[in-house]
């Protein structure tokens, strides 16, 4: 049954703690990444935590542009990657190289890895902070991470798991107001709370419910939540672009081997895109006339 909350993002204040919060469910949003993919068990959760996490600081940004959340490693997981912008629209892949048990940590994946966290405003600077994975979970990194770069107390939910026999990933933020007016007990007070949320009412209440069933207590104001979906970014021209990017002798040896179609499939949602020879032809004069002109 569909929810009411489902692929939802909430925001809301605790007005007399200068503490804000946020509260995410992502269901098809989750579901509809993993679709072409057959990822491990391990890596599944993986990418689900790193989806809420990416939700949850775009909705902290005061700006449109987009964040990126990158795991490196040495491991089996050689790459694992979520995008997502202030519209709510995420996509996320990851590359695995080998065997990935069921039960595997954080570190049985990626081995020895970074957190990369790249925030890029539609205009002004772009932001990258590395972040060392020397903790068990995404979630102690990230709060770290909020500490080190913002001096902002910052308390994470972050879960994924199954409700009603469908994957699900959910979490939750907590940050004192950068205002300086929150205190530090109050947000203990609030932090304690919420980390008495459990997985069936993350991923079953609605906002109203499970804000209720925590905090009934406090003055929370919520505001008017936003969708979160799925979406890739992929497009056929982007696609015969990258073709363009390889020397012309291997077009034509992947033409000849290909029965005169290449196919490109995006990693990230599977779509494929089909090229000929001729279709390869128009891509190139319209290259070579956005050179002309400068573009
Ligand atoms: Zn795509």
């Amino acid at each position: 049954m569909y929810k009411q909350d489902n692929d939802k993002l909430y925001r809301y204040l605790f007005q007399n703690r200068a503490v804000r919060g946020e509260w995410v469910r992502l269901n098809d949003t989750f579901t509809e990444t993993l679709n072409t993919h057959h990822y491990p068990i391990a890596v599944q959760n993986l990418l689900g935590e790193m989806l809420v996490a990416t939700s949850l600081l775009t909705a902290t940004m005061k700006f449109e542009g987009t964040i990126t959340v990158q795991i490196q490693g040495d491991g089996p997981l050689k790459l694992a990657v979520v995008n997502g912008n202030e519209q709510q629209q995420l996509r996320a892949l990851a590359r695995v190289e080998g065997e990935v048990a069921e039960t595997a940590t954080l570190h049985e994946m990626i081995g020895n890895g970074v957190l990369v966290i790249s925030i890029i405003p539609t205009d002004g600077e772009r932001y990258q902070g590395v972040i060392g994975l020397d903790k068990p979970t995404i979630r102690e990194c990230l709060e770290d991470y909020f500490m080190r770069s913002e001096q902002l107390q910052t308390h994470l939910v972050i879960r994924t798991g199954e409700y009603e026999g469908t994957a699900v990933a959910g979490g939750m933020l907590l940050q004192i107001m950068p205002d300086g007016t929150g205190t530090p007990e109050d947000f203990e007070h609030l932090a304690t709370l919420t980390e008495t949320v459990k997985d069936e009412e993350l991923f079953g209440l609605t906002a109203e419910e499970l804000l209720y069933r925590l905090y009934h207590e406090e003055h929370v104001q919520v505001y008017e939540p936003q969708n979160t979906e799925f979406k890739c970014g992929c497009s056929r021209e982007r696609s015969g672009n990258a073709i363009l990017l390889l020397p012309t002798e291997e077009i034509e040896e992947m033409l000849a081997e290909k029965n005169g179609v290449i196919d490109m499939q995006c990693e990230c949602c599977g779509t494929q895109y089909f090229f000929d020879k001729k279709a390869i032809e128009e891509f190139k004069e319209e290259a070579d006339k956005l050179n002309q002109l400068g573009l």
